[in-house]
């Protein structure tokens, strides 16, 4: 897989200057993209180049992460075709100008909204989800009517290598293109002058394109990450809300950017819930997870490294096992870890879950209320008045009660950071609209032309301007 995909990427990196971004506006300019007809054939070709290669995409995934099939296909390729059959479904609808009221100054009128795309767009995708995470963005901006670049993540090399050579197969090449590369490449295209910037990935880099966009004064949406932390009520049905932890937190090896960051439990409640939680990793991924073939491996040795740096010095219950040379490190659990070590400063995305106590729910919840705000904020309980104490206090991108990640198969919820987690939302009809322009529209009539509003004025007019406008 290495080899071909250094092979598409100096291909790309060759090719690519910035005749193509101009051929790309040139597209966009003649209005080809922007016909319902055309979003909606490139849709279709999309959901082709899905369904014929969906074991490539598998085994490329599977190279670049050891992600298993049906992790695969829940959280990428299912979730994108499903993410295109319910855009296809709603295009229509989302198309049509939305009818807004006239004040009595503006009779005989009309007034509307159309949305018209914005340009061309750049997607820059993070090496995680590497294909879902410029394919639902690229969904979103083909609906809109948008022509664009995607840059896949050069982390994840096989499946940056496959988008490269199918998407000019099944793709209108005159308007989506892929480049890939890394940080070189990403600079050379963020000094286009793009009318959309799309990233996901962190904080830092998510810094540069805000930067790179106000250069030319285009529309932004950071999707970032951060600290996800997931409150236990140790009184809630402890046996489902573990498994759900197990499975949010575990899923691609930790390496989620909504995956739970660290577990927030009241004192007394400790030493049980860290029991059933480690029974519960045992029974998902067995006795040695090295072996299981749905356990996901570490992106590369570099981020191997890091995460097995954050056990330095602390209380691991529970794994901590790692090959790096296999990017294996087993489902770690840890107690206690300190407020300032890396551990709880640092996002940890990958396979440890530090579980922290407090001596009261409240003492939780200003914990969370005093770090940035999170990407999702997770809370497992019975108790409808902590449960509504959670939702009301906790700010964050997205909040789940009791379940972790599962929110993201609904489409029709807006994603999206807040603060240091991102800015933007996207998903269904948010992802539309933030690839679009609402233009307002306004259509006067000359049946009628009321004199009030003109000159010369008097305290008649006046009278009458303030009553009907
Ligand atoms: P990454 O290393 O793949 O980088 C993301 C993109 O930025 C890549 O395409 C890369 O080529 C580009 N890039 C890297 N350095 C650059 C530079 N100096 N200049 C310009 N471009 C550059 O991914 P990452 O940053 O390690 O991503 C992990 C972070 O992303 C985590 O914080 C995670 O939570 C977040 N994330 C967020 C979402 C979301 O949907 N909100 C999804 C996945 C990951």
């Amino acid at each position: 897989m290495q080899d071909v995909s250094a092979t598409f990427q100096q291909a790309q990196v060759a090719t690519y200057n910035t005749t193509n971004i101009d051929e790309l506006k040139r597209t966009f300019a003649s209005g080809r993209t922007k016909s319902y007809e055309w979003r909606v054939e490139q849709l279709n070709a999309l959901t082709l180049l899905i369904e014929e290669n969906t074991s490539h995409i598998i085994e490329a995934l599977h190279a670049d992460l050891g992600k298993c099939k049906t992790e695969a296909w829940l959280t990428e390729i299912g979730y994108s075709t499903a993410s295109i059959t319910d855009t296809v479904k709603r295009l229509k609808s989302w198309m049509k100008p939305n009818k807004i009221s006239t004040p009595m100054i503006a009779q005989p009128g009309k007034s509307f909204t159309i949305n018209e795309p914005l340009g061309v767009a750049l997607i820059i995708g993070a090496w995680n989800y590497p294909f879902q995470l410029v394919i639902t963005p690229l969904i979103a901006a083909v609906a809109a009517g948008n022509c664009a670049v995607i840059k896949p993540s050069e982390l994840s090399l096989a499946t940056s290598a496959l988008l490269a050579k199918l998407v000019p197969k099944y793709l209108d090449n005159a308007a989506i293109k892929v480049v890939e590369g890394g940080k070189d490449e990403t600079t050379e295209l963020l000094a286009q002058p793009f009318d959309k910037y799309f990233y996901t990935g962190g904080e830092q880099v998510g810094r540069i394109v805000m930067t790179a966009a106000a250069k030319h004064l285009a529309s932004v949406t950071l999707e970032l990450g951060g600290k996800s932390p997931c409150v236990v009520d140790g009184e809630t049905n402890l046996d489902v809300a573990i498994r759900r932890i197990v499975w949010g937190k575990w899923m691609n090896a930790g390496q989620t950017c909504v995956a739970p960051d660290y577990v927030l439990i009241e004192e007394e409640y400790l030493a049980d819930f860290s029991q059933r939680l480690i029974a519960e990793i045992k029974k998902q991924y067995g006795k040695e997870p090295s072996q299981s073939k749905d356990y996901g491996r570490i992106i590369n040795q570099r981020h191997c490294s890091r995460l097995i740096n954050y056990l330095d010095g602390q209380n691991v219950i529970h794994g901590g096992k790692h090959k790096v040379d296999d990017k294996f490190i087993e489902p770690t659990v840890v107690v206690q870890p300190t407020a300032d070590s890396a551990l709880m400063q640092e996002e940890i995305f990958g396979p440890i879950l530090p579980i922290v106590t407090f001596k009261s729910k409240q003492k939780m919840l200003d914990f969370i209320t005093s770090r940035p705000k999170p990407l999702a904020a997770y809370v497992f309980t019975s108790n409808a008045k902590f449960e509504a104490d959670f939702v009301e206090q906790i700010s964050a991108g997205s909040v789940c009660v009791n379940d972790t990640s599962i929110f993201m198969a609904n489409h029709d919820l807006p994603f999206g950071g807040v603060g240091t987690s991102g800015m933007g939302q996207y998903h269904g009809k948010a992802g539309f609209d933030i690839f679009s322009h609402t233009k307002s529209v306004m259509k006067r009539s000359f049946k009628f032309d009321a004199p009030i509003r003109y000159a010369p004025f008097s305290k008649f007019k006046l009278m009458l301007l303030k009553k009907f406008s």
